[in-house]
């Protein structure tokens, strides 16, 4: 389904208004959410980069496994790297590096706490929605996808993420207040299940009619890592078998003349991991995740720290917090998304707003 854009004049509106935001906290959204029911939308942006996004989120992915396992040993993640833009030095959220309030991030562009936060501190679905979590409605990159006409997919390999799905449903998503009226339900498809069979669902969908938005979840890092230790030889197996579903979705995307033209990839990872958790937000080896976009435009073989010198700051070893200049981190994905879209930032969000350059 086509998307509606908004206009050339907002375009470039859209690159003053960045030009004149020195950070997260300054973001007049999010005064204006407070206490809201519903999520207004904003109409600023820049020019639309592909057709199609597909955000992938590896569960529990340690770069050092990528730098580990090598070409050899993990493909598709060396291929992205090597094809797009990247860094293996991200940063999760600061609070909290578990699955569920990293990946409210991702969908948001939030922090996890403060007036901006999402407010998802719990790893397990409690039944509820984020927006209960926040104490007032939260949009997510589903809402402006979605309130734009286009379509969207989540494919999920927890149930944990079924707070995500039931947070952007019929019953708790905001009204679309853009255009045409494309309803409550943010996110078109909702699939829990197995890797494989999500990654088949979703590469049958690119041969046909393909989303606008897929949000992909693959655990099997996670669950290698907390069954047998991160960075075990079991755990990189695990990260083996995630590249496989990634080279899956990359070569769908690159035999086909059309999508080659017309989509980009997303990747990142909720945390990283080492030994028995992941879940010590002050270890280096928990808050330290990729990020990596590929895709038609990206440039090749870029360090995403490179290409931003003068809005993001290599972190170093240091665990980044939210005052001053920012590292990359894995809840840009959000504005990430939106940005390549030709869409405007998710209403409320706070981190990646100053756009993340990816050419
Ligand atoms: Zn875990």
């Amino acid at each position: 389904m086509p998307l509606t854009r908004p206009t050339v004049v907002a375009a470039a509106l859209a690159v003053v208004m960045l030009a004149g935001c020195p950070g997260p906290s300054d973001d007049p959204e999010a005064s204006t959410l407070a206490g809201a029911s519903d999520a207004p939308a904003t109409e600023v942006r820049t020019a639309r980069v592909v057709e199609h996004v597909i955000a992938i989120s590896v569960d529990g992915l340690n770069p050092d496994a990528i730098r580990r396992l090598g070409p050899s040993g993990a493909p598709a993640l060396h291929r992205l790297l090597a094809q797009g833009a990247g860094t293996l030095n991200a940063r999760t959220e600061r609070e909290l590096t578990r699955t569920l309030p990293n990946h409210t991030g991702m969908v948001t562009g939030r922090p996890i706490l403060g007036p901006d936060g999402h407010g998802v501190t719990v790893n397990e679905d409690n039944g509820s929605t984020v927006h209960a979590s926040a104490g007032r409605y939260v949009a997510s990159v589903f809402d402006v996808v979605h309130d734009h006409g286009g379509s969207t997919a989540l494919y999920s390999s927890k149930d944990k993420l079924d707070l995500i799905d039931r947070s952007w449903d019929a019953a708790h998503g905001s009204r679309d207040r853009t255009g045409a009226d494309d309803g409550r339900d943010k996110i078109d498809r909702y699939r829990l299940d197995t890797e494989p069979d999500n990654v088949s669902r979703l590469v049958s969908r690119l041969g046909s009619v393909p989303d606008d938005l897929s949000f992909v979840h693959l655990a099997e890092p996670d669950a290698a890592g907390h069954a047998s230790g991160f960075m075990s030889s079991a755990y990189l197996d695990g990260v083996r078998a995630a590249d496989r579903q990634i080279g899956r979705i990359l070569s769908a995307v690159s035999a086909d003349g059309d999508l080659r033209d017309q989509v980009a990839v997303v990747l990142t990872a909720d945390h990283g991991g080492l030994g028995g958790s992941h879940s010590d937000a002050t270890r280096a080896a928990d808050f330290t995740v990729p990020f990596v976009v590929w895709g038609p435009g990206v440039a090749r073989g870029a360090d995403l720290y490179a290409l931003n010198e003068d809005r993001r700051t290599r972190p170093g070893r240091a665990r980044s917090s939210y005052d001053g200049s920012q590292p990359v981190r894995n809840a840009e994905v959000a504005n990430v998304v939106t940005g390549l879209l030709g869409l405007p930032d998710v209403p409320g969000s706070a981190l990646g707003r100053r756009q993340l350059q990816v050419s």
